[in-house]
């Protein structure tokens, strides 16, 4: 008999929503990931390395010209240096570099602060570790954190923080200060910290994104994580990184060495031409975005959803309070996807226990302008 390590886990809302899609021909801003393709040079120069024989095992923490090519940005975009051998590892996505990090950190009886919504992924890889989520909700509408909460919620067996700005799904920023408060919160205790920055270049409105790399204090005790599928729009290569101090990143590759020993080896090397040859592309993808989210939500403006654009990464969260307020948000996303052929995100899924009367859902507007135009007219039929 077998005897479930997750018995509360099912198929994710991800791909429930993106199947429901698929089977009722919706449009799918459900799951995020591009209706676009990623740059030419970047998808020709896969062919390239694989017609060149780049097709055996890759070093285990990941090519040196690609490490290389991630400290170099890291340093144009945060002004700070990272060593390329020592601190960066390449991983088959920002999903497995979460789980390895924390089964790197995570002991029995361990405490991993998670702030509601969150991720999916992040408590069954806490609990598969043996550890427990102490869940502490974001403070509405805004999904700022609650420090009072945060405060009590820490305790002798806290062992690590999840951090994740910009936020999916809100799209919230944490910011500089907000780091600050955090750094002199967890001071004089034992705690680490992962920062989930997959979403990192996309911060709108002229804010700067506050990395935990620029946070002298903090990243001495972080794994910062970033995927190259969001950055590049190449979500289906799950391809992403860690930047960590050397005794962390030492730890964090024990465990990856027998995940999955390294990542694909031909991306990798597509990876690090395209960043060397396109430095520019990390600094247009925030004006890239945001005329999307504006777009979108300026579409939007005559339609029953209420929202407050996004801050940062490609979801726009919107409340349907005003049209279908006997709906949970479960319901709302199936009835959308079904009846108005538009395919959103629950909002609900992404918490321990949800508000009551939450009555958001999310939409990723990483989509051509025509399906954001397509979808802006049946959501304001609706
Ligand atoms: N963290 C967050 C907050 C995400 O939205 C995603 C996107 N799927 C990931 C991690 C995982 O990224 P990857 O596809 O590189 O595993
Ligand atoms: N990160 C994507 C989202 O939030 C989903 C990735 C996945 O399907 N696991 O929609």
């Amino acid at each position: 008999m077998i005897i479930s390590k997750l018995p509360q886990v099912g198929t994710t809302i991800f791909t429930r929503m993106s199947q429901l899609a698929v089977a009722t021909g919706a449009l799918n801003l459900s799951q995020g990931f591009p209706d676009f393709d990623g740059p030419q040079a970047l998808r020709e120069a896969v062919g390239r390395h694989i017609a060149a024989g780049h097709n055996q095992y890759a070093p285990m923490t990941g090519l040196p010209a690609l490490r290389e090519q991630v400290a170099a940005k890291i340093a144009r975009s945060y002004g700070c240096s990272v060593d390329a051998d020592s601190e960066v590892t390449i991983t088959p996505g920002a999903t497995q570099a979460i789980f390895c990090a924390i089964q790197a950190l995570v002991n029995p009886g361990d405490e991993v602060i998670v702030f509601d919504p969150c991720y999916d992924s992040y408590e069954p890889s806490v609990e598969l570790a043996g550890g427990r989520c102490v869940h502490v909700p974001l403070t509405l509408p805004g999904f700022a954190i609650d420090w009072q909460r945060l405060g009590d919620a820490l305790s002798d067996r806290t062992r690590l923080v999840i951090l994740n700005s910009p936020h999916n799904p809100s799209g919230a920023l944490i910011s500089a200060a907000e780091l600050d408060r955090l750094a002199t919160l967890i001071r004089e205790r034992d705690i680490y910290l992962i920062s989930d920055e997959v979403y990192e270049h996309l911060v709108f409105d002229g804010v700067g994104h506050a990395s935990v790399l620029a946070h002298e204090e903090l990243y001495q005790r972080a794994f910062v994580v970033s995927s190259f599928g969001k950055t590049y729009h190449v979500t289906g290569w799950k391809t992403g990184y860690v930047v960590a101090p050397p005794v962390l990143s030492a730890e964090l590759r024990k465990v990856h060495q027998y995940v999955s020993f390294c990542g694909v080896t031909p991306l990798q090397w597509a990876l690090a031409d395209f960043m060397a040859e396109h430095p520019e592309h990390v600094e247009e993808l925030p004006a890239f975005y945001q005329a999307k989210r504006d777009l979108f939500c300026d579409l939007l403006k005559d339609s029953r959803f209420t929202f407050v654009r996004a801050a940062g990464s490609y979801f726009q969260l919107v409340d349907y309070s005003s049209i279908r307020p006997d709906l949970d948000d479960l319901a709302m996303a199936e009835w959308l996807t079904r009846e108005h052929g538009v395919a959103a995100i629950p909002v609900s899924v992404f918490y321990q226990q949800p508000p009551k009367d939450l009555r958001l859902v999310r939409l990723c507007f990483a989509k051509r302008e025509e399906t954001l135009a397509q979808a802006a007219e049946k959501l304001c039929a609706v």
